[in-house]
């Protein structure tokens, strides 16, 4: 069998792998992403619920990619953020009119977004997809990387210059490497569902600290919403035996009547929660990107927003070396493009660790401190405009957008 080769092969078509395939698909490298689920057939989201709130950079960057217009038709867009205590005083707006901005960003199900970005992947010329095809092994042989794919009894073989690992969290390619990661257990669970209820939402999405953890309902439509717990793993076991009924009366009880009654709750999928970190992100001929770089609490529902960011650096790096003539997998260029997304990063999960911790873990800032905080938000000039930026882009001017 003869090998198929390419400059650069992506391991994982998920959101950020398929995003940087389309921010190189002008370019003239030849690229293949290899995904082991074929998210174009993948026909509901009954194993993956979440919803992902996009920033208004990224916006502008899934803009820039070309796949806006298809995503727009199935976004809600979010244009005030209600942050909340339970029980006690402290609450804070923030809000696009007052930002200067048409829109603090929208909120999609993944299972379009992963579902339009394939589809789009596959309609480029200059882009191959496998799918589904899993990469079973990859070696270093003279320079060159030789991935072996499998798909049931199928087999493929390719080569490539570069491997850009985008296979998630639990990388299978970053262990291969002999690449180590910190990783960080909350020891909490996401819970996610999908909550209707009577009151119109006009596209605000409400953050909610509660006693139990921390709660967030993201606009699915004028009267429904993704909710979202983040939780302790027992209390997200209760609450999975739990009833619709008294799921829905538990969850009255903490959000009063701001969105009139809820109606129904749809069985939650839970999801573990950890920050993980790589201790390196490249070598010679490979990087890695997404969440087989940094895996982030979604506090903060920054994990794909960095992710996107990272992508298009990466795309604009290697695109300017192989512009200059240079090698675009050498291990210098890969450094220039860790160092250029080094203080994005850093700023953006050291600020999603400093919110689960201090907000939703330490016991003494949340009883003394937390509403002081809040209202600090609403009363110090300039706080809201602070976080809003953090959410909206990151710390990094988007040089691209
Ligand atoms: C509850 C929850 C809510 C979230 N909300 C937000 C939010 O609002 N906003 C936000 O920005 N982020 C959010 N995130 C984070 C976001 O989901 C992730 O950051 C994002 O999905 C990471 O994308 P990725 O492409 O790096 O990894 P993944 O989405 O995990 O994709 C990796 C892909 O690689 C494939 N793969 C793995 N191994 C192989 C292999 N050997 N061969 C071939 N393919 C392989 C997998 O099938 C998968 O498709 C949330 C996360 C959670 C848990």
């Amino acid at each position: 069998m003869s090998d198929e080769s390419y400059d650069i092969v992506i391991v994982g078509g998920g959101l950020v792998g398929n995003s940087l395939a389309l921010a190189l698909a002008e370019s003239s490298l030849r690229i293949a992403v290899i995904e082991a689920i074929d998210y174009e057939q993948k026909t509901d989201s009954a194993d993956d619920n979440r919803a992902i709130g996009l920033s208004y950079t990224s916006q502008r960057i899934l803009q820039k990619l070309g796949v806006w217009p298809k995503i727009e038709t199935k976004a809600h867009s979010i244009d005030s953020v209600h942050i909340s205590l339970q029980g006690r005083f402290g609450v804070a707006t923030i809000s696009a009119a007052e930002q200067g901005l048409a829109s603090l960003g929208c909120n999609i199900d993944i299972h379009y977004l992963q579902k339009i970005l394939a589809d789009s992947v596959r309609l480029e010329a200059h882009l191959v997809l496998y799918a589904p095809y899993r990469v079973s092994a990859c070696q270093r042989v003279e320079g060159q990387w030789q991935l072996t794919l499998t798909n049931g009894p199928i087999e493929k073989n390719l080569k490539a210059r570069l491997v850009v690992a985008a296979d998630g969290s639990d990388s299978e390619l970053r262990c291969t490497m002999g690449i180590t990661a910190q990783v960080w257990d909350y020891q909490q669970s996401a819970l996610v569902s999908r909550l209707t209820f009577s009151k119109p939402l006009n596209n605000r999405s409400y953050e909610r600290f509660t006693p139990l953890g921390l709660m967030a309902i993201l606009p699915a439509g004028e009267r429904e919403a993704t909710f979202i717990w983040s939780t302790t793993h027992d209390k997200a076991a209760y609450w999975q035996t739990a009833d619709e009924k008294t799921r829905l009366q538990q969850l009255q009880n903490v959000w009063g009547y701001r969105l009139g009654r809820l109606h129904s709750i749809s069985p939650a999928i839970h999801y573990p929660l950890r920050r993980i970190e790589a201790n390196e992100l490249y070598r010679d001929g490979f990087v890695l990107i997404g969440n087989a770089a940094q895996t982030l609490h979604p506090v903060a529902a920054q994990g794909f927003n960095l992710g996107l960011r990272s992508a298009m650096m990466l795309a604009e790096v290697l695109q300017s070396a192989q512009k200059i003539g240079r090698d675009y997998a050498e291990a210098a260029i890969l450094a220039e493009y860790v160092n250029k997304q080094a203080a994005d990063r850093k700023q953006i999960a050291h600020f999603t660790h400093f919110l689960v911790s201090r907000f939703s873990r330490d016991k003494e800032f949340v009883k003394q401190w937390q509403p002081l905080a809040l209202c600090g938000l609403e009363w110090i000039p300039g706080a809201k405009s602070l976080l809003a930026r953090l959410g909206l882009g990151g710390a990094q001017k988007a040089l691209w957008v």
